[in-house]
C-alpha cells in the first residue's frame, strides 16, 4: 500500500506521517528527510539540493523522482509506504502514478492535514529555535508558502481528478489528539487500514 501525507510547510506532516506509519506498520518516506541526509553527506544530489532548499525552492523533478523511486525497491517497500513530502509537483504525481502502474498499483489514499497560514508561520519560526533548519527562516517560509500554493496544492487536485480518496483533516491542536483524528478517519474505510 502506497499512501501519502499531504500539507503545507509546518502543517505537522512529518510528524504525524511517522506515527501513523508507526500505527499501520509501514514505512514512513519523507522526501525533505532523504534530501537533508544527502545535503549532510555532500553527496552530488545533496550539492546540488542544498541551495534550491535553502531560498526555499524545489528541487529538480527527476532528481527527486528517481531518489523516491530507488528507496521504493528497498525491501521494506514491499510492506508499505507513507509518502511524505512526495509527490510535490503534477510532474511528480504523474511519475509516481506510472511507477505503481508497473505494479499494478496505486496510490490507496491522502491524508491532507489543513493549518491556517498564521498558525504554520508561528510553527516554522519556533522549529526554527528549536531544530536549526536552515529553511526554516521567514523568507525561506515565505517562498515555501508561495511554492506550495503554485505547484504543490494542484497535486491534491490531481488525486482528487483520479477518484483518489481524500480524508481532510483539521491540523490544529493537541499531536495526539491530531493523529487520533487521522486514525479514526482512516478506519471509518476498511481498504485504508487494511495492512494495520
Ligand atoms: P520538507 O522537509 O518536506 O519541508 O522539505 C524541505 C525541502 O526539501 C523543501 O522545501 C524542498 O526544497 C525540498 N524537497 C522536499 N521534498 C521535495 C520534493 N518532493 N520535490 C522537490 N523538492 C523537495
Amino acid at each position: 500500500m502506497i499512501a501519502l501525507m499531504f500539507g503545507p510547510p509546518g502543517s505537522g506532516k512529518g510528524t504525524q506521517a511517522s506515527r501513523v506509519a508507526v500505527r499501520l506498520g509501514i514505512s514512513h518516506v519523507a522526501a525533505g528527510d532523504m534530501l537533508r541526509d544527502e545535503v549532510a553527506h555532500d553527496t552530488p544530489l545533496g550539492h546540488e539540493a542544498k541551495p534550491i532548499m535553502n531560498a526555499g525552492g524545489l528541487v529538480p523533478d527527476d532528481l527527486v523522482v528517481r531518489m523516491i523511486e530507488s528507496r521504493l525497491n528497498e525491501p521494506d517497500a514491499t510492506q508499505g509506504v507513507l509518502l511524505d513530502g512526495f509527490p510535490r509537483t503534477v510532474p511528480q504525481a504523474i511519475a509516481l502514478d506510472a511507477m505503481l502502474a508497473a505494479r499494478k498499483d496505486r496510490v490507496a489514499w491522502v491524508v491532507a492535514l489543513e493549518v491556517p497560514d498564521e498558525e504554520l508561520k508561528t510553527r516554522i519560526l519556533k522549529r526554527a529555535t528549536t531544530e536549526g533548519r536552515s529553511d526554516d527562516t521567514a523568507e525561506g517560509l515565505a517562498q515555501r508558502l508561495i511554492v506550495y500554493r503554485q505547484d504543490t496544492a494542484p497535486v491534491l487536485e490531481h488525486y482528487r481528478a483520479e477518484g483518489t480518496r481524500i480524508v481532510a483533516i483539521n491540523g490544529v491542536g493537541d499531536i495526539d489528539a491530531i493523529t487520533g483524528r487521522i486514525m479514526e478517519s482512516l478506519s471509518h474505510d476498511g481498504a485504508a487500514v487494511k495492512t494495520a
